[in-house]
């Protein structure tokens, strides 16, 4: 079996070496952290724990090393792990702008090793849910796609409110969002037009909203929240036939069709100050309703892939020019966003 090891025994660095462990490709060789209270811990849970990160990539047994540390300091050392001859999977966001993206791609190039950043909502639930609603004809062709995530309790209090570490919600929750977009539609990406909100930090962003229309005509909204007491579901897909709702990230979709469009003699109804027919409720005879089950996979299939990877076997799940479409994306709702103005790609 190959052997991985990861730099940065943090939250996500643990996470890793529990899906590592469990996907049958990898055995973990050890870890290094820069804190000795993460050695301990590591050491108290049977896990080596390298005394230097230069021990760790010296470590010629190691065929794959995971970067997890915060984001300032990926470019650093995946190119560290590159020149040291290690196939690499780096945590999102891969680095912070495109021109230092490019010179990773180079020494990986330059080094001939497998190197990835890793979106694993790729792998998400929810969003295959809501890909398999968009490609069948549950609610028609698909206008508007409505991606959110929103929580209550602003920026966690570490390196993620930290503009100098790469902190902020397009660095943190929006380059996943923003890549599952992406991932969406095999078509251009024509404009973006975004805006940030700064509600419980002042020094990075905890809070986006980005409005995507691609080619085929599709909207896409993306809206990261941190200070949402109340939250909206996953999912809002709309189509010409019909609407889905995804709410939670392991629930089914909930979807309503329509039967039949020219309905007749409407009634209006009350509403607040007035009356309206357009939005009377409709009569159940013209509707359909119905279940999608959620699409479920292996998380662990990140890891098998890029072991398949290495093997040549297989393409690696995140390409390069994949990495750098969401990285060139991240770079243009900051411009837009700065601006307010809609960015447009040629
Ligand atoms: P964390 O603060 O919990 O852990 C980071 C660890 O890195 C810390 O233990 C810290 O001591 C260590 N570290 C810092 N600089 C180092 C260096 N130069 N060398 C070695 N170790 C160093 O942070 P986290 O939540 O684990 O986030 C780490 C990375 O994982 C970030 O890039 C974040 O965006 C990403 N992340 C990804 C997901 C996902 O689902 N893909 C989820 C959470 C976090």
């Amino acid at each position: 079996m190959k052997k991985a090891a990861i730099i940065g025994y943090g939250g996500m660095g643990s996470w890793h070496a529990g899906k590592i462990l469990a996907g049958g490709v990898f055995e973990l060789a050890g870890v290094y952290d820069i804190k000795q209270e993460r050695l301990d811990l590591a050491r108290e849970r049977g896990i080596r724990a390298y005394p230097t990160c230069e021990a760790l990539l010296a470590d010629d047994s190691v065929d794959e090393v995971t970067v997890a540390t915060p984001n300032d300091v990926h470019k650093e050392l995946v190119i560290k792990a590159l020149r040291a001859g290690k196939n690499v999977i780096c945590e999102k966001p891969v680095t912070m702008t495109s021109a230092d993206l490019s010179e990773m791609i180079e020494e990986s190039e330059k080094a001939g090793r497998l190197f990835t950043v890793h979106q694993n909502r790729r792998l998400d639930s929810d969003y295959l849910t809501m890909k398999e609603i968009v490609f069948s004809d549950a609610i028609g062709s698909t206008v508007n796609i409505e991606s959110r995530v929103q929580g209550s309790r602003g920026v966690p209090g570490d390196w993620r409110k930290k503009k100098a570490h790469g902190g902020g919600m397009v660095l943190d929750w929006g380059v996943h969002l923003l890549d599952q977009a992406l991932m969406t539609f095999d078509c251009r990406l024509e404009s973006v037009y975004a805006n940030l909100d700064y509600i419980t930090t002042k020094e990075v962003d905890d809070g986006i909203r980005v409005t995507l229309l691609f080619e085929n005509g599709v909207r896409y909204f993306v809206e990261v929240g941190t200070s949402n007491f109340i939250s909206l579901p996953r999912w809002y897909i709309s189509g010409t036939n019909g609407t889905a709702v995804i709410s939670e990230w392991h629930s089914d979709a909930r979807v309503i069709s329509c039967t039949e469009w020219g309905e007749d003699n409407v009634v209006p109804v009350q509403a607040s100050s007035g009356i309206t027919k357009t939005m009377a409720p409709r009569s159940e005879n013209t509707i359909k309703e119905h279940t999608v089950p959620q699409v479920v996979r292996d998380v662990h299939d990140f890891y098998r892939n890029f072991s398949a990877a290495i093997d040549g076997r297989e393409e690696q799940m995140v390409t390069h020019k994949q990495m750098m479409r969401t990285v060139r994306l991240m770079e243009a709702v900051f411009e837009s966003a700065k601006d307010n103005k809609v960015v447009r790609f040629e």
